[in-house]
């Protein structure tokens, strides 16, 4: 049904009912004025243009109220985050008790580790995927050490096999299966960042729940580029960063993900701080520690209002949109790019992300034979804006809501010339 032509690829946008919203972007442009072809949307995400009109409410309500914005301000601080958590409870599939924007994701995963990796002597290895993003790996590494066990032994990795690239469910069971009387948690990337391979969490969590250990999903790549159903996926726990596929600005705050079953246990262990103390009560100010349920129990500070600003930017276009539209788009658009690269007449490519639509977002990692970083540096000076990963691989990300199919067409033209 794909065309390996400009013409389709233009009929294709002109179809598309999603097409309108790239004009609500800013796409970055070369000094001749021409657009760039953005795939790094998996890595930062493109600015809304409405985002300078939502800081800058907030900043006029701070010239203008001071202090007093906390309650008098158009969308009052007080309260801000509350205004996050229905939209990005819906992107992640979540119920809203289970779910705050706060602090970043790395900061969040900690956060997380100290309610939930709770090992004994004998139960307290980790697993993640092998090739992990390397925060979630110093993270676990980290948290390994701090309770006092050796990183080496502690940490277990779920390997591709040999001469494979992807993940096997299966592999994961079977190490669970063998070794999971030691094992006291999965964290795993729900959408792996290096390969674009979306696992089935639910799957995951059933593995390690069969085993008593806890699971924990990392979703930075998955939050608001697949649909996650969190909360029908029975995990524990999940957090993710909005300023990939959630357009909200580099460092701006991330999300986080408890599971209703966790959300009354006040017993939990966690670190506390006034923003996780009863609401009613915190500016009593002479009150003992009281947490709060569901996800807002792992706050400590009062949040930062311009990051949420610009996530309530973001937010509000997911909203309007619908995470269904999105991803119908993402999968047409994705498979539209596959179906021209596996056009182009060379055996020096291949796509190692998974070919079923269902088990990936909108990223293919290409793999190209005897290349070197100098072909990514070409199509940078051909307004190709793609991830370079070590020893040989692209990440390019066409992302439903600003790219479009021309963009596609275009950048696999240009990447065929320079093979
Ligand atoms: C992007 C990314 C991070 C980055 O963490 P920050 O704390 O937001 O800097 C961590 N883990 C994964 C899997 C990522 O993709």
């Amino acid at each position: 049904m794909y065309k390996p032509t400009l013409d389709y690829a233009q009929q294709q946008d002109k179809e598309d009912k999603l097409a309108h919203l790239r004009a609500q972007f800013h796409i970055p442009k070369d000094p001749k004025g021409n657009d760039w072809l953005y795939f790094t949307g998996n890595s930062l995400g493109l600015q809304p243009k409405q985002t300078q009109q939502y800081i800058q409410q907030e900043l006029d309500d701070w010239a203008k109220y001071g202090v007093e914005g906390h309650f008098e301000a158009r969308n009052p601080w007080m309260p801000y985050h509350e205004f996050l958590t229905n939209s990005m409870a819906k992107i992640v599939g979540a119920k809203p008790l289970e779910v705050v924007v706060m602090n970043t994701l790395t900061t969040n995963l900690h956060l997380l580790m100290v309610s939930f990796y709770q090992p004994t002597k004998a139960k307290y290895k980790i697993v993640i995927e092998s090739d992990a993003f390397p925060s979630d790996r110093y993270a676990v590494q980290s948290q390994l050490k701090f309770h006092g066990f050796d990183t080496e032994e502690g940490l277990i990795e779920w390997k591709p096999r040999e001469g494979e690239e992807l993940l096997r469910i299966e592999d994961l069971e079977k190490v669970v299966d063998e070794q999971g009387d030691e094992i006291a948690l999965l964290l795993i990337g729900g959408v792996n960042y290096y390969t674009g391979q979306y696992l089935d969490i639910k799957r995951i969590a059933e593995i390690g729940h069969a085993k008593n250990c806890m699971v924990g999903i990392d979703l930075a790549h998955g939050a608001g580029n697949i649909s996650p159903k969190l909360h029908d996926s029975g995990v524990d726990f999940a957090a993710w960063c909005t300023y990939k596929y959630l357009n909200s600005g580099p460092g701006s705050l991330g999300g986080l993900f408890v599971h209703e079953k966790h959300a009354h246990n006040k017993d939990l262990p966690r670190f506390a701080g006034w923003w996780n103390h009863n609401k009613e009560t915190r500016f009593n100010m002479r009150q003992p520690f009281d947490v709060m349920e569901g996800g807002e129990g792992w706050q400590l500070s009062n949040p930062p209002i311009l990051s949420m600003a610009a996530i309530r930017a973001s937010l509000d276009m997911f909203e309007e949109e619908g995470m269904e539209a999105l991803r119908a788009k993402s999968e047409k658009l994705t498979g539209y790019f596959e179906y021209l690269i596996n056009q182009i007449d060379t055996d020096r490519i291949k796509i190692i992300t998974p070919s079923n639509p269902k088990e990936r977002g909108c990223q293919l990692s290409i793999q190209v034979k005897n290349a070197d970083k100098s072909l990514h540096k070409k199509l940078t000076e051909n307004n190709i804006i793609t991830d370079w990963r070590e020893p040989d691989v692209i990440r390019c990300a066409p992302v439903p809501m600003y790219n479009s199919f021309e963009d596609v067409y275009r950048m696999v033209e240009i990447l065929k010339t320079l093979l």
